[in-house]
């Protein structure tokens, strides 16, 4: 066991799926974050456990080839972007790796591997972003916390986000200041602004403004006015409600103060209004891409019936309506349901309906009346799938079923479960949705004992 504090020579010859650099040092393996593959360091230990330790850099002896100068001056104290120090091929082959790892490891599964589908935009490409507000020196200031802590590091200028969100953000601060709306302060529970909550079509430009508020305060209907007014693309002024002492960002409650309720964007070729509560990938571009291969996975000849679990707003089954005789979409946050509704019938979608509930407990409603959908589409949050919810999936007997995941871990474990009960992992491909930060996605073709080719 190594001891606190002791300094180590080490080489990083690998990264985990956390995105910390490991080398081995006398057997024991020492994980540093900030690395890269090939660093040859002085290593100071941090956190000496029984089989392994953290450390952090001392000194960077030879750095590794794959580094690069990070380009944010913020980089460091943020943490957001896990690897801005690595040449993005680097980035890549480890999200490769993290995926490769996951299926083959943990889930015990040998499928084909597709080579990871990385992005042709690695900064501003994300279309919403949650800024935290604070009091610093008498004045409201947004920006985010440094790692691991609620220590605010005022900053507006995030590389990952369009430019235009800076601006509103300067914009609004300035108001909120000039009209002493409080910001809230997590200690007290005192102060009413918690958040800025920025959404922008990727494709329309259009952008929803939202203030995330301990209470409402009639103050920010001249904000609101204001900022419509200086950002003609801003279509959309809300206000979410979240009473609670609690670090979940978004209350239950969301009203519009000014123009319109949603905002809207073009995905796949689809108008999609969007609810601010409603879930939509952040990274527009790429997730089109993502949801090609998931239509080529699906294999659509027009005859089947598609149920799509997880659907959010409905982008991934409206992105293949017309491609199918039927589409069932499946999601729990009622706002998203109305929203997968709407943007059928403003897309002249026909065939398809939603329901709001657990995807477990409708899959299992739909087996009872005899529902047998060709093709199933779960793209469920980062804890992947229940194990009600695969079971009733198996009973539905699917041809195929594509998971698309942005947990490479759970989506492995689910798919040890498909497989122990008839549904082979053919395919398994990554995407990089999330380029610069630890985030990785990968999107898996089953299908069903026997008719695999
Ligand atoms: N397929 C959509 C959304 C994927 S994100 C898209 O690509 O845009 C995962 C979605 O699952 C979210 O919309 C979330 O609200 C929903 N969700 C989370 N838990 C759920 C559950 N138990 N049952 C049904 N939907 C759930």
């Amino acid at each position: 066991m190594r001891t606190k504090n002791e300094l180590i020579e080490l080489t990083i010859t690998g990264m985990t799926a956390e995105g910390n650099g490991v080398g081995r040092y006398e057997g024991e393996a020492v994980f540093v974050p900030d690395t890269a593959v090939g660093d040859e360091i002085i290593c100071k230990i941090v956190k000496p456990l029984k089989r392994y330790a953290f450390g952090i850099i001392d000194t960077l002896k030879t750095p590794s080839p794959d580094r690069i100068k990070p380009d944010c001056s913020v980089a460091k104290p943020c943490g957001g972007c896990l690897f801005r120090h690595l040449q993005y091929d680097a980035e890549l082959k480890i999200k490769e790796t993290i995926v490769r790892d996951a299926f083959t490891r943990l889930g015990g599964l040998s499928p084909d591997f597709l080579p990871i589908l990385g992005c042709t935009d690695t900064d501003g490409y994300r279309n919403k972003a949650q800024y935290p507000i604070a009091l610093q020196d008498g004045k409201a200031v947004c920006g985010f916390y440094a790692r691991r802590s609620h220590r605010l590091i005022p900053y507006t200028d995030c590389n990952l986000q369009p430019p235009v969100f800076s601006e509103i953000l300067i914009a609004a601060l300035e108001r909120i200041n000039a009209s002493n709306l409080p910001p809230y302060d997590e200690t007290s529970h005192k102060g009413l602004l918690r958040h800025i909550y920025l959404r922008r079509g990727a494709h329309s430009g259009e952008i929803m403004l939202c203030f995330v508020m301990r209470k409402n305060s009639p103050l920010l209907r001249t904000i609101a006015e204001e900022m419509m007014r200086l950002f003609p693309d801003i279509k959309s002024v809300c206000v979410n409600l979240n009473p609670d002492k609690t670090n979940v960002i978004l209350g239950k409650e969301t009203l519009c103060i000014c123009g319109s309720e949603t905002i809207t964007d073009i995905m796949c070729g689809n108008r999609i209004s969007l609810s601010p509560a409603s879930f939509y990938q952040v990274n527009t571009l790429q997730a089109e891409r993502l949801y090609q291969i998931a239509a080529e996975f699906a294999q659509l000849t027009g005859q089947e019936t598609l149920l799509d679990l997880y659907c959010g707003a409905g982008t991934i089954g409206l992105s293949m309506a017309k491609r199918v005789k039927r589409l069932v979409g499946v999601e729990i946050i009622p706002q998203a349901v109305e929203n997968a509704k709407q943007n059928a019938a403003a897309n002249g979608i026909e065939n398809a309906e939603f329901y709001c509930g657990d995807a477990g407990t409708i899959a299992e409603q739909l087996v009872e009346k005899g529902e047998a959908p060709d093709v199933i589409v779960v793209d469920p949050p980062r804890k992947g799938c229940d194990q009600a919810t695969i079971a009733a999936v198996v009973k539905m007997s699917p041809r195929r079923v594509v998971m698309i995941s942005c947990n490479p871990a759970t989506a492995a474990r689910d798919c040890a479960l498909f497989d122990q009960l008839g549904y082979h992992t053919e395919t398994v491909r990554a995407v990089d949705l999330f380029p610069r930060t630890g985030h990785t996605e990968c999107i898996v073709k089953l299908t069903r004992a026997g008719l695999s080719q």
